[in-house]
């Protein structure tokens, strides 16, 4: 048992010391400490890759559980695709990797992307116009309410834009269902799902809505992710983060109509509304990149948003999660300000907020 720093754990390089910290390298190891801090009464946070959490200065006075399982399995299927079940620990862009490797597509465009496996479906995890709703079959999870596993349809995790059932059931970091194991479906050969993003049908040299090659659009999306420090690099703060901050907000279509015509409007399934981009309401509301490396900015230049995003607010070596907090209120502020949006923090906030 150590007091272990949290900061240790999370790409963004902060937050304060843990009550009690272990890891989990079995999925036995997993539910029995479960099981063991529940039963104890004592507060649980699960960590995986650290990549979306913002954990605060003070730490967490309680039970901090890092999931460590590992294993790919993949089952080929009747339809010449495959199934591949992968545990919750296992990091996500190796196993991009492994399914292009083994000759399967479908999620080429979440390259990048870090973390582990059993977090993706938690905020439905997505870029370049794909996310995990579109390949994921089922998620076995651990269920802290009524002590048992669970099985979960992809229809029963009622998916949304970076939302799903183990989301909004899960409070300060601690979520009632535990992921164990994650199955996603696949497509054999190499050739890619629709290409949904304009950048990356540029970059493709195709067309919005074409196929190509996965391995092709793999590659083009680790070089757009990294121009913009969306791949972890230790050597670039620009990537200590936990990329985006701000969700794209989705408003009704009266207060989008009062938007600057040149404001990007996306199309959601929700009748009468449309997703913004959060980037453009803060560069338009008079944030550059690099905000707070300027000391007058408010944090002496600890953190800043990214010099090459508007999206991510980054640690520049030395910040605390308050001075991450302190330019990420200050940008949340100028946005309600310029245009009376609110917007929202994409990454899990425990024991702070905005
Ligand atoms: C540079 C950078 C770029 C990023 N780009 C993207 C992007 O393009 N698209 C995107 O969607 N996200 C992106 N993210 C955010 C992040 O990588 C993803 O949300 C990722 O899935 C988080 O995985 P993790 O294992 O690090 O989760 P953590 O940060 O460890 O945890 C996040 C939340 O999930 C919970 N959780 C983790 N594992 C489990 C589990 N097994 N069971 C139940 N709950 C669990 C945690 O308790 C916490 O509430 C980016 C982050 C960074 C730093």
């Amino acid at each position: 048992m150590t007091r272990m720093p949290l900061a240790s754990l999370t790409t963004a390089r902060v937050g304060g010391p843990a009550r009690r910290y272990l890891e989990a390298e079995t999925e036995d190891e997993l539910i029995l400490a479960v099981r063991a801090a529940d039963e104890a009464g004592e507060p649980l946070l699960i960590v995986g890759g650290g990549s979306n959490l913002l954990i605060s200065d003070r730490g967490f006075d309680g039970a901090v559980i890092r999931i460590a399982t590992r294993g790919l399995r993949m089952t080929p299927t009747d339809d010449g695709g495959a199934v591949l079940r992968a545990e919750a620990g296992h990091p996500w862009d190796e196993l991009v990797a492994y399914t292009l490797a083994e000759g399967y597509s479908g999620l080429e465009a979440l390259s990048g992307i870090p973390g582990l496996a059993g977090a993706t479906p938690v905020q439905n995890v997505g870029a370049y116009g794909a996310d995990v709703s579109q390949s994921i079959r089922s998620v076995r999870a651990w269920d802290r309410t009524e002590r048992c596993v669970a099985e979960f349809s992809n229809a029963e995790l009622g998916f949304g834009y970076r939302d799903s059932v183990l989301k909004r059931s899960t409070v300060n970091g601690s979520p009632r269902y535990v992921v164990l194991s994650v199955e996603f479906n696949l497509a054999k050969g190499h050739t890619s799902a629709p290409v949904r993003y304009a950048e990356l049908a540029r970059a493709l040299g195709t067309d919005l809505g074409e196929r190509t090659d996965a391995v092709d659009v793999r590659r083009e999306v680790l070089r757009l992710r990294a121009g913009k420090g969306m791949v972890l690099d230790a050597a670039d703060p620009d990537t200590y983060s936990t990329g985006s901050f701000f969700t794209n907000p989705i408003v009704d279509e009266a207060t989008a109509a009062n938007l600057p015509e040149d404001a990007p409007r996306y199309p959601v399934t929700e009748p009468g509304h449309v997703k913004l981009s959060a980037a453009w309401l803060i560069s338009h509301a008079g944030f550059r990149k690099g905000f707070g490396l300027d000391p007058a900015d408010g944090t002496g230049g600890r953190a800043s948003l990214s010099t090459k995003h508007t999206l991510a607010v980054t640690n520049r070596g030395e910040a605390t999660a308050e001075d991450l907090l302190v330019v990420a209120r200050a940008v949340a502020k100028g946005v309600e300000q310029a245009f009376g949006i609110r917007l929202h923090p994409e990454p899990v906030l425990v024991n702070c907020s905005l």
